[in-house]
């Protein structure tokens, strides 16, 4: 059995993230993903305790202030966080822990836990990354444009990251995080 380690994944929304995600826990595994807690409303098709614990604020903050998350953040209007305990338990189980989680929220788990390992994912292009965006159809255009001024902020942090990554070819992009989290595993 593999060591567990904790790998943060971060980029801007719309840079594919989720399908990249997606495709390394195909191919790796040990690799168990997080699931996050939010306050924001789930998107069609989003389940409960799948993409996320859609929580109110109040159910968010009393967890927030017991100290149930390892990190969170507000992002574009909404509180995000990881919960604690089961990050704890995967990573005692030997697992490859994954965090899609954003930036300022990378940053509370650097803090607390140096030995994460933090990948950033870039868009090819910010043109490309408003056409995703748009192109997604989910959302409207106002909260395009509030995510496009979050991207740029997201963006100015990557050199924080340990290892960045251009997802401009899906397959490419897969292979290199892929072999980000095996080199990493197997150093153990
Ligand atoms: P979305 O609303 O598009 O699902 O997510 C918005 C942003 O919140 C994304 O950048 C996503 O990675 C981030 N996010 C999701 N879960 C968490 C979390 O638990 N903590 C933090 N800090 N960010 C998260």
């Amino acid at each position: 059995m593999r060591h567990g380690n904790l790998f943060v994944v971060s980029g801007p929304s719309g840079t594919g993230k989720g399908t990249l995600i997606a495709r390394l826990l195909e191919e790796v595994p040990d690799a168990w993903l997080s699931v996050s807690a939010t306050t924001r409303r789930p998107r069609p098709g989003e389940e409960e305790g799948v993409s996320y614990y859609f929580l109110t604020k109040e159910e968010f903050l009393s967890l927030a202030e017991e100290g149930g998350f390892l990190e969170w953040a507000e992002y574009s209007g909404n509180c995000y966080g990881t919960p604690r305990a089961s990050v704890e338990r995967e990573m005692a189980a030997g697992r490859q822990v994954i965090l899609e989680i954003e930036v300022q929220g990378a940053l509370q788990v650097r803090e607390k836990m140096p030995e994460a390992h933090l990948v950033f994912i870039e868009p090819p292009s910010l043109e490309e990354l408003e056409r995703r965006l748009r192109g997604r159809g989910t959302e409207t255009d106002d909260v395009v444009d509030m995510r496009m001024r979050t991207a740029l902020v997201e963006l100015s942090q990557k050199m924080e990251y340990d290892y960045r990554l251009v997802n401009d070819d899906l397959d490419e992009a897969t292979r290199q995080l892929v072999a980000y989290v095996n080199e990493i595993a197997e150093q153990q």
